[in-house]
C-alpha cells in the first residue's frame, strides 16, 4: 500500500511521419552527453579532441526524467539568471541493453526512436561549479530543464547520418550544425553508457550540443529542428509563484 500518492510516470508523446499519434512513450531515466561537438567544447573553455584516438571516455550527467516539457511551455527557473539553450538530437530507447553491456554494432537496435530536445542549463550555476570542480547537478538537473518535441520511431526516421540540427530563437538561427559532426556517435554512446548503467527501455540520451549556445529571456520563442524529425517549438515564460 502506498503510503502517499505516487508520481505519474513522465510520457511523450509518439507521432508517425505524417503526424499521426502511435501512443506514448514512458520515460524511465534521462542521460546526457557534454562537450559532444569540438566547437562546443571550445567555446566552453575545454579542450577538443584532436583526433577519434585521442578522444578518451565521453563525459555524461543526468537530468530527472520529470524535467521532460512535452508541451513546450519553458517557466524560467530559479537561482539563475542565465538560462542557456543547447540543441540536442534525442535517442529514445525501445529494449534493454543485455547484462554487461551492449557492443557497438549491436546498439542500434535499442533505440525505438528520436526526437529534437533543448539541454538547458543554468549557465551561471554551472560556471560556479566547473570553477571550483564540483559537480554540474545544479546547473542542469532543474525542474523544466529537458523540453522535447514528440518522438517519431526509428524504423520511420531516414539516415540521420549527416541531418542539419539548428535552433532559431525568435526567429534568428542561434545554432547550427550536422550530426556527423558529434565527436561520438549513437551507437558509440549506446556501448559507453552501457558500461556505467543498466540501460532500459524508457531511457532518453540527449546527444550533446553544437557551438552558438546562449540565453534564453522571458518571451523568447523557439524552434528546434533535425532534419527528418519532429520539431520542438516553444516558448519561456514567467518565472513560477
Ligand atoms: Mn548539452
Amino acid at each position: 500500500m502506498d503510503l502517499i500518492p505516487a508520481s505519474a510516470v513522465p510520457r511523450i508523446p509518439v507521432l508517425g511521419r505524417a503526424g499521426v499519434v502511435q501512443g506514448e512513450f514512458p520515460v524511465h531515466r534521462i542521460y546526457c552527453v557534454g562537450r559532444n561537438f569540438a566547437e562546443h567544447a571550445r567555446e566552453m573553455g575545454a579542450a577538443a579532441p584532436a583526433s577519434k584516438a585521442e578522444r578518451g571516455s565521453p563525459t555524461f550527467f543526468m537530468k530527472p526524467a520529470d524535467a521532460i516539457v512535452v508541451d513546450g511551455n519553458v517557466p524560467y527557473p530559479p537561482a539563475t539568471s542565465q538560462l542557456h539553450h543547447e540543441v540536442e538530437l534525442v535517442v529514445a530507447l525501445g529494449r534493454n541493453a543485455p547484462i554487461g553491456g551492449v557492443a557497438v554494432s549491436d546498439a542500434q537496435a535499442l533505440v525505438f526512436g528520436y526526437g529534437v530536445g533543448l539541454d538547458l542549463t543554468r549557465r551561471d550555476l554551472q560556471s560556479a561549479a566547473k570553477a571550483k570542480s564540483l559537480p554540474w547537478d545544479t546547473a542542469k538537473g532543474f525542474d523544466h530543464s529537458a523540453p522535447l518535441g514528440p518522438l517519431l520511431p526509428r524504423t520511420e526516421a531516414g539516415d540521420l547520418d549527416s541531418a542539419a540540427l539548428w535552433l532559431e530563437v525568435n526567429g534568428q538561427r542561434r545554432q547550427q550544425s550536422t550530426l556527423d559532426r558529434m565527436i561520438w556517435r549513437v551507437p558509440e554512446i549506446l556501448h559507453e553508457l552501457s558500461k556505467l548503467y543498466a540501460l532500459r527501455a524508457g531511457d532518453l540520451v540527449f546527444m550533446g550540443t553544437p557551438a552558438g549556445v546562449g540565453p534564453l529571456l522571458v518571451g523568447d520563442r523557439f524552434h528546434a529542428h533535425v532534419d527528418g524529425l519532429h520539431a520542438l517549438e516553444g516558448c519561456v515564460a514567467p518565472a513560477l509563484g
